[in-house]
């Protein structure tokens, strides 16, 4: 096999190599990520705080209710008990309890809005609990999965590493040293010679050029320097 082939099998390692870095790398970064996670914690959590303050709410509002409905009756209970006969002080006690009872029905009107109000948290509450939950399967899955594939990554990299070792192995010392030194500068030492044309520049190749890069022996572009193959 001639050293360009050789080199450009090596370039196709080292691509595949690269890419499955690249993969690895974001697969990492991924890998205990739980922003969007912690977000819709933090959603539940606000919409849980505000239901246990709709119900301590409605609670304040029966306490009231107990209250006025407590005195309510015992200024009936004075009102009509026979014990006061003064008509002034009947007037004003019978004043008092209608007063009393105004205040319960605003009070009652009241309870009932925040009673509706606690309904509704509950039901977004639910909804918002269900929704996370599912997102928290899900992520658990994501995890496993991406934990599963940096395993498959990492093992795919390093038979990829031992079949580069063997072909480097496999080509003159000289010649690896170019390629390495090209691939530094350069990114990909080896290019593609398509229809008379460097694939790594774009550019005609000479007559002599081609013939040279045809023998199979190392032949560097002269317009990109990169090492010449013919497939
Ligand atoms: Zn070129």
């Amino acid at each position: 096999m001639g050293v360009t082939k050789q080199l450009y099998q090596l370039q196709e390692v080292d691509l595949e190599i690269e890419s499955n870095e690249q993969s690895l790398q974001r697969m990492v970064s991924q890998l205990g990520d739980d922003q969007a996670l912690a977000k819709a914690q933090n959603r539940l959590t606000s919409e849980q705080q505000r239901l246990d303050d709709l119900k301590h709410r409605q609670r304040s509002a029966e306490w009231e209710i107990d209250d006025r409905v407590n005195k309510i009756k015992a200024a009936e209970e004075q009102l009509y008990s026979g014990r006061i006969k003064n008509p002034k002080e009947l007037t004003s006690l019978q004043h008092e309890a209608d007063l009393l009872k105004t205040r319960r029905d605003q009070l009652e009107n009241r309870a009932l809005e925040v009673m509706s109000q606690v309904e509704s948290a509950e039901a977004d509450v639910a909804a918002t609990g269900s929704e996370f939950k599912k997102l928290e399967e899900d992520w658990h899955r994501q995890q496993q999965r991406l934990s599963s594939e940096i395993e498959a990554c990492q093992s795919e990299l390093s038979s990829l590493k031992q079949k580069r070792q063997q072909l480097s192995a496999e080509i003159d010392p000289k010649a690896v040293d170019v390629y390495e030194k090209l691939k530094k500068n350069k990114g990909q030492a080896v290019a593609r010679v398509e229809q008379g044309i460097c694939r790594g520049c774009r550019i005609s190749l000479s007559f002599s050029e081609l013939q040279r890069a045809r023998s199979g022996n190392l032949v560097q572009c002269s317009s990109c320097g990169r090492i010449l193959f013919l497939p």
